[in-house]
């Protein structure tokens, strides 16, 4: 997907802070942080929203899940409370079409959610 702003920051095309790569996905800090700690975790496959997972995406799926838990335990915001959030789609407030998996952290959430 040459178009997609999350392949490009992937491949290195756009610059990112990114703090943690493997095969699979990667994390980097979010351009607009919503919170003191705002990490987005994502697939390097394009996917451009969660209907796009199959049963075969099971593994990448837990990985991503993993790698957030892991990073809120190493940015210091696992022991107070954190919120994961996968937005799907417009009404729910995605803006770029690459699934990515948001790790908040560093404040209070409200609940239910804006
Ligand atoms: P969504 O609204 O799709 O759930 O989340 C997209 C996120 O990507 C937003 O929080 C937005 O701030 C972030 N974002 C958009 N463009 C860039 C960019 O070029 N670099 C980084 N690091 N984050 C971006
Ligand atoms: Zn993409």
């Amino acid at each position: 997907m040459s178009e997609c702003l999350f392949c490009k920051i992937i491949k290195g095309e756009i610059p990112s802070q990114k703090i943690f790569e493997d095969e699979d996905i990667v994390a980097f800090y979010d351009i607009n942080p919503q919170s003191p700690v705002h990490i987005l975790v994502v697939p390097k496959v394009h996917k451009a929203t969660l209907d796009d997972l199959e049963d075969g995406d099971a593994h990448l799926v837990g990985k991503v899940t993993l790698a957030a838990i892991r990073l809120a335990k190493e940015n210091q915001i696992a022991q107070n409370g954190y919120r994961l959030v996968w937005n799907c789609r417009e009404q729910a407030g995605q803006t770029v079409f690459h699934i990515h998996l948001h790790l908040l952290g560093g404040r209070t959430f409200e609940w239910p959610p804006g």
